[in-house]
């Protein structure tokens, strides 16, 4: 019997040991890979491209419906985003000038919907000219040049002239900007299912973007970045924010999450990870007027506390684990009430202001 057996775990070894293919997988040659990989990698642009704009669509409403919030952390607001050659880095660099014919010049890459820019008829294309006669200068530090000029030429809310090349003609635009939270908004490429505030930007990842099912849910998460910064839970200045651009693409977002603290508020809470950014009282304050201003903002709360439950079903553990973060069921039942109150306030007529301590 035992010798049987020994020789079972020889035969079991002995071909175990000899594991190879058994059949003919199909060769495969080098361009058609290169050809492949290049396809894909178009792909990756283009769900960027589709992920940005309706993150830029939907924040663009809270950033400015916020703004009573914000203080004096306000700026003009047009609503249009711009690129360039430079914009993204290495092979997507090389990807995006191809793809979308870029060079040197600062080209409307999206417009917001409804934005003081959409008014004006800017359209997604035009080659931006001159700011108010000031043309637009181009190589090292034009990027930065020209958010500044449009960052300074918006303070006064007052009508600005953009001059832009469409089809070949120059066509003058006057864009009144509004006021709006002086927050950008970015999206990172990374697949992680997080968002967060460092004070001065937000910050929503790919992989959240991807677990959203509906713009309500995008604009829950927004609503509570914009409530970090507008309550201050990080003081910008201690950190090394993002300088001066309004386009958030990838190149941006290098330079954010390399000097901030990227420890995001929805991907590990619960999760008993040291050095996370707020404390449970920021957090709930941040859902609390974060929902205020979703509303102000003019979306749908009545599903807003089901989102945690999406959440619970993603991280167990954030069910019954506190950490900087409330549990998931204790954020369900406290949105719950907030829609409550925010409801009774529509209802009597009442101004929407979150309710201060007494
Ligand atoms: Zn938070």
């Amino acid at each position: 019997m035992l010798q049987k057996i020994s020789s079972l775990i020889v035969t079991v070894l002995l071909i175990t040991g000899c594991v190879a293919p058994q059949t003919r997988a199909p060769a495969t040659n080098n361009d058609a890979t290169n050809a492949e990989a290049r396809k894909q990698q178009i792909l990756v642009v283009e769900d960027y491209m589709t992920n940005y704009k309706k993150l830029q669509n939907v924040s663009s409403r809270i950033i400015t419906s916020g703004v009573d919030h914000c203080g004096d952390k306000t700026a003009g607001y047009y609503g249009f985003h711009y690129w360039n050659q430079d914009s993204f880095q290495s092979t997507w660099k090389e990807i995006t000038k191809s793809q979308y014919d870029l060079d040197e010049k600062f080209k409307i890459l999206h417009i917001s919907e409804k934005s003081p820019a959409e008014k004006a008829a800017l359209k997604e294309g035009d080659v931006i000219v001159s700011i108010n006669q000031w043309l637009v200068p181009i190589g090292k530090d034009a990027n930065k040049q020209l958010a500044q000029k449009l960052a300074e030429q918006a303070r006064g809310l007052s009508p600005v002239e953009i001059a832009v090349l469409r089809e070949g003609a120059e066509h003058k635009i006057s864009i009144t900007p509004v006021k709006s939270c002086d927050f950008q908004v970015h999206l990172a490429s990374d697949d992680t299912k997080n968002a967060y505030a460092d004070g001065k930007n937000i910050v929503v990842y790919k992989g959240m973007m991807d677990f959203f099912r509906t713009d309500e849910e995008m604009a829950l998460v927004v609503s509570h970045e914009l409530a970090h910064n507008a309550m201050q839970h990080i003081d910008a200045k201690k950190k090394n924010a993002t300088a001066g651009s309004i386009l958030g693409l990838i190149l941006d977002i290098a330079a954010a999450t390399a000097g901030v603290n990227t420890n995001g508020d929805f991907s590990r809470m619960g999760a008993g990870i040291a050095g996370n950014a707020y404390s449970v009282e920021f957090e709930q304050e941040a859902d609390y007027v974060g929902l205020y201003i979703m509303q102000k903002a003019g979306f749908n709360i009545d599903n807003a506390a089901g989102f945690w439950r999406r959440m619970a079903v993603n991280n167990a553990q954030a069910i019954t684990i506190k950490s900087s973060h409330p549990t998931t069921p204790e954020r369900f039942v406290a949105i719950e009430e907030t829609v409550k109150e925010i409801k009774g306030k529509i209802e009597k007529g009442v101004a929407l202001n979150p309710e201060l301590k007494k």
